[in-house]
């Protein structure tokens, strides 16, 4: 961190200055100009706050160097992580696709979609059990008996199952869920980050509806910081002016985080979209892009879906997303060519 402090800043002050900020466990380098005088902050800076260096009335500004965030920057871990998850490994070459219904509705539902799903190549199965609805009177997720029947699909299946953690005292209801999704609605629900970074499940921790990227990262950082490094990344598209599509989805976002983070990068297009044709070829930009997986609705009926029918892929559509990417990936999931 650099801190450039007013023109003509009397010594005196400049050594108030420099004394103040060396209480904050940095050490601080000072280059003395002819009318100006700048520190080098030197150590971990992650814990130093900015605004209040910037406060001060003899600081002309600050410029950060280093990121803020630490267990999630690759510049102290440059190697991918692959975060392993039932056998399944996603992130430093190996690609997963999760795919299942926005929520579990019954028994016959989740299990045929899930046969259906692992039929066509997907390795995870989702389906959510809490729903964030915008709306109270909106169907709000069968919730416990969600992820019971979600476990059931997942002993007749064998896959894997995701599902969104709405609330940290659920946590003893997803002792068996494989990964917990933190979505968009929670992505800053700091206390949760924080009971989650105290378990070692994997986390697919959704960008907010209008966070940037770095505020994506600091949420990692909260749950690594606390323990779980299996954190999985997911861009589902964020809010802007455009209303042709439910969201935008960020493409740059994939390769930006890839650059910045050693963390798996999966991509939601199906609530970046909103629209089930666009699916498909998002699903294409992402691969292209980098993303290390997919997640994508899939539902039985989705005209009778009780949340996200609109964006829902058939089991057919799922089947032909599914073609290309099957020959783009080994059984295990590892990336050809
Ligand atoms: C979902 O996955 O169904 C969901 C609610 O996603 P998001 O948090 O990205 O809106
Ligand atoms: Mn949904």
């Amino acid at each position: 961190m650099i801190v450039v402090l007013k023109q003509n800043t009397q010594k005196e002050q400049v050594e108030e200055v420099k004394n103040w900020i060396g209480e904050m466990g940095v050490q601080v380098h000072m280059i003395e100009g002819l009318h100006t005088t700048v520190f080098g902050l030197i150590g971990d800076t992650s814990k130093v706050d900015m605004e209040q260096i910037q406060s001060n009335p003899n600081v002309e500004s600050v410029k950060r160097i280093q990121e803020p965030y630490k267990n999630a920057n690759r510049k102290f871990h440059p190697n991918d992580t692959v975060v392993e998850i039932g056998g399944l490994k996603i992130g430093g070459g190996h690609f997963q696709v999760i795919a299942g219904p926005c929520s579990v509705e019954c028994e016959e539902q989740i299990t045929e979609v899930a046969r259906r799903v692992k039929a066509a190549g997907a390795g995870m199965l989702r389906g959510g059990a809490f729903k964030p609805r915008t709306s109270p009177y909106a169907f709000q997720g069968l919730r416990a008996e969600g992820i019971e029947l979600l476990l059931k699909a997942k002993r007749v299946t064998g896959m894997p199952i995701v599902t969104e953690i709405m609330s940290a005292e659920h946590l003893p209801l997803f002792e068996e869920v494989d990964v917990i999704q933190v979505g968009a609605r929670n992505m800053q629900n700091f206390e949760l980050l924080k009971m989650l970074g105290k378990t070692n499940k994997p986390i697919l921790l959704k960008r907010g509806l209008a966070n940037t990227i770095e505020e994506l990262l600091m949420s990692a950082e909260y749950i690594m910081a606390g323990g779980n490094p299996n954190v999985i990344l997911c861009e589902r598209g964020i809010r802007t002016f455009e209303t042709a599509t439910r969201n935008t989805l960020d493409i740059s976002a994939i390769p930006i985080l890839k650059r910045l983070s050693h963390l798996p990068v999966v991509v939601d297009p199906s609530h970046a979209a909103g629209i089930t044709w666009l699916v498909e070829p998002l699903s294409k930009a992402a691969i292209a892009a980098g993303a290390d997986g997919l997640i994508i609705e899939v539902h039985n009926n989705p005209k009778k879906a009780l949340s996200d029918g609109a964006q829902s892929l058939t089991p057919d559509d799922f089947d032909s997303v599914m073609k290309p990417i099957c020959r783009l990936v080994d059984a295990e999931g590892k990336i050809l060519g």
